[in-house]
C-alpha cells in the first residue's frame, strides 16, 4: 500500500523515546497496514486503559474554541464551552496577552509560564502579522509555533529530526493552494530567516501529522454531580512525533485525550498482545461515509481497508444528515460540540426524526443522542 509513506528525512528511532511514559510494553516496528513504522502492544490491554502518556507533546495549540481564543488558556488549556468547562473553577475568566491580543490566559502564572515556554517567540509574529485572518487557521498556528520553537532552539535537535522524519505529503495541496502556501512561506521566512523550502516542508509535515485535542468537560450548572463528565470538548490540535506513528483506522482501537496539557492515549476497547495500535484521524460518523473516504484520500492519501469502510452501516442522508452535523459523535465518548449545545427539546426532535427515518439505536449518532438527552434532562 502506498499510503502513509515514511518520510525521507532522518531515520525514525526504533526505541520508544524517553519522553513517552509507558509500562515498557510498546514496540515500534513496520506497520502491518501501511508502509512506515507503527506502534504495537506487547501485552493485553483492557478497555479504557492508559496505554501511554506524554507530559508535554511537541505542539499543542488551541485552534477551535468558540469566540476565537478568548475562552481557553493558551498555557493550561482550561476552557469554557458555553455551559461546559474543563476545570472545576466556576469563576474561570480569561485575559488576553496585551501585545498580540490573540493568546488568552486564565491566570498570571499561566501567562508567565506560556511566555517562557513559547509565547515570547511567537507573540511578535501574531502582533505584527500582516497575513490577516489566516493566522487563525489551525495548521498555520501550528506552523508558526513549530518554527518559532525551532529557531529559538527550544525544540531539541533530535526531536526536530524525529518530527521531520514523519510521513508527510510533500505535494499536499501545494498544487491547488500554491499561492497561499507561497505567501505563508514568504511570511514565515521573513520572521524566522529559514529558507522557504524548509517552511513548506514543515508545513506539509504539520498538516499530515496534526491530531485533534479533546478534553473531558464538566457541566457548569449541574444539579447532579458537578464533576460528572458528560462529553468531550474539541479544543485544538497537537503534534507529537511518537503519537503520530499510530496509523489510521476508522475503527481505531485507541484515542487521544488531554488531561490539561498532558497527552494520553487510551484503549477504545480490549486490545490483544501483538496488535498494532490504530486511531481514527477523523471522526468516523461525521462527515458521511463518502466524505470521510474523500478526506482520508485527500489529506493522508489513505485508502482505508477497515471494517467500517468495507461494510459501511446505513446512515442518515440529505437534510437529516445536515441537521445532525452539529453533533460530532465519537464512538466511545458520545458527542462533542464546537458550537452551542442543543436544548433537550431539539435533541428529542432529532431522535424522533431519526426514528421516523427508520434508524435504530445502533446507528450513529443515535446512542449518543439518547445519552445526551438523558444528561440534558438531569441537569
Ligand atoms: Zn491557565
Ligand atoms: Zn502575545
Ligand atoms: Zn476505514
Amino acid at each position: 500500500m502506498a499510503s502513509q509513506n515514511a518520510g525521507s528525512g532522518a531515520q525514525v528511532k526504533r526505541s520508544i523515546p524517553a519522553r513517552v511514559q509507558c509500562s515498557g510494553s510498546l514496540e515500534m516496528k513496520e506497520s502491518s497496514m501501511y508502509s512506515g513504522i507503527g506502534i504495537y502492544t506487547a501485552k493485553d490491554i483492557e478497555e479504557n486503559e492508559l496505554i501511554f502518556s506524554i507530559k508535554n507533546p511537541v505542539l499543542a495549540v488551541i485552534t477551535n474554541v468558540e469566540d476565537g481564543y478568548k475562552t481557553a488558556c493558551d498555557n493550561c488549556f482550561a476552557a469554557l464551552f458555553k455551559e461546559l468547562r474543563t476545570v472545576t473553577n466556576p469563576q474561570l475568566a480569561f485575559k488576553a496577552c496585551s501585545a498580540c491580543k490573540i493568546a488568552h490566559y486564565c491566570s498570571k502564572q499561566c501567562q508567565k509560564a506560556a511566555w517562557k515556554h513559547h509565547h515570547k517567540h511567537e507573540c511578535q509574529t501574531y502582533a505584527t502579522s500582516d497575513i490577516g485572518d489566516i493566522i487563525y487557521v489551525a495548521p498555520i498556528r501550528l506552523l508558526v509555533r513549530m518554527l518559532c520553537l525551532y529557531t529559538s532552539n527550544t525544540i531539541p535537535k533530535d526531536l526536530w529530526n524525529e518530527f521531520l522524519s514523519l510521513p508527510s505529503e510533500k505535494k499536499y495541496r501545494i498544487e491547488e493552494s500554491r499561492n497561499a502556501i507561497k505567501e505563508i512561506a514568504q511570511f514565515m521566512s521573513g520572521v524566522t530567516n529559514l529558507p522557504q523550502s524548509l517552511v513548506v516542508e514543515t508545513f506539509s509535515t504539520v498538516i499530515h501529522n496534526q491530531r485533534d485535542i479533546y478534553l473531558p468537560t464538566l457541566r457548569l450548572h449541574s444539579k447532579t454531580d458537578p464533576l460528572a463528565t458528560g462529553t468531550m470538548g474539541f479544543m485544538g490540535d497537537c503534534i507529537d512525533p511518537f503519537a503520530s506513528l499510530i496509523k489510521h483506522s476508522c475503527d481505531g482501537n485507541t484515542w487521544l485525550v488531554f488531561e490539561g496539557t498532558e497527552l494520553r492515549c487510551r484503549a477504545m476497547r480490549r486490545i490483544q498482545a501483538g496488535t498494532e495500535l490504530t486511531m481514527s484521524y477523523i471522526r468516523p460518523s461525521t462527515p458521511s461515509f463518502i466524505e470521510r473516504r474523500e478526506k482520508l484520500r485527500q489529506t493522508w492519501n489513505i485508502d482505508c481497508k477497515c471494517s467500517l469502510c468495507q461494510y459501511p452501516s446505513p446512515e442518515p442522508l440529505g437534510d437529516l444528515k445536515k441537521q445532525l452535523t452539529r453533533y460530532n459523535t465519537h464512538p466511545k465518548e458520545g458527542i462533542t460540540f464546537t458550537n452551542q449545545q442543543p436544548t433537550l427539546d431539539e435533541i428529542q426532535k432529532d431522535i424522533e426524526q431519526m426514528k421516523a427515518a427508520g434508524f435504530g439505536a445502533a446507528t450513529l449518532p443515535m446512542l449518543a443522542l439518547h445519552r445526551l438527552a438523558l444528561w440534558a434532562h438531569l441537569s
